[in-house]
């Protein structure tokens, strides 16, 4: 199968630079989408669970998932799980769960191109000439579904997504409102995390 899922003009302005691994993620999220016949998720109903983790260069590929998917950080339909894998579960309670990984023989065959000599240098995309970020971003465009992805479903996987609540109450201290899984208590009156002086983990 042969799904190129070219990123439209706005998701690369919206991920500010052009890499590969934007589009990598857009397509991702484009084929999981397909993969259960879903669309792109209007409100808070598809999730996605990235395993990319902190300080390796990959991440940009995230950006890509929420582009196509509509799954966005902001609408907290997105969380990683720092595994520092190239592969994400894409999760909608109506149908289940689908895992997409990269598979080593595409990110070896990626690796030699020139876009990754100026990177490991330490340059930043946007400071790569253009023809040579070209030519990788053209040749992953090029390169079939199943050279990059790895498919699986997941029949085991759960996820209870955290019960929306529109209460809340005024932290007692700085008088600003605080949402009620975040109230702490202090002297026996409610305060927000930052004025209870607590860890915001306790
Ligand atoms: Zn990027
Ligand atoms: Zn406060």
């Amino acid at each position: 199968m042969m799904t190129k899922h070219v990123p439209p003009e706005w998701a690369f302005e919206f991920h500010g630079h052009r890499c590969p691994f934007m589009p990598i993620g857009y397509r991702m999220g484009k084929l999981a989408l397909d993969y259960w016949g879903l669309r792109p998720e209007p409100d808070h109903g598809f999730f996605i669970f990235p395993e990319i983790g902190e300080g390796h260069p990959q991440a940009c590929m995230m950006d890509g998932l929420q582009a196509s998917t509509g799954a966005t950080y902001g609408k907290l339909l997105m969380a990683k799980t720092f595994y520092g894998k190239l592969a994400a579960t894409f999760y909608h309670p109506k149908v289940g769960a689908v895992r997409y990984a990269l598979k080593p023989d595409f990110i070896d065959a990626m690796g030699k191109f020139e876009f990754f000599v100026y990177r490991k240098k330490g340059i930043e995309p946007s400071q790569i000439p253009e023809a040579v970020r070209d030519e990788i971003i053209q040749w992953v465009y090029d390169q079939p579904d199943d050279f990059l992805f790895k498919v699986e479903e997941k029949p085991d996987f759960k996820f209870t997504p955290v019960k929306g609540s529109f209460n809340k109450a005024k932290c007692s201290l700085c008088q600003e409102y605080v949402f009620e899984r975040y109230v702490r208590i202090k002297d026996g009156q409610p305060v927000c995390i930052p004025c209870s002086g607590y860890d915001s983990k306790s």
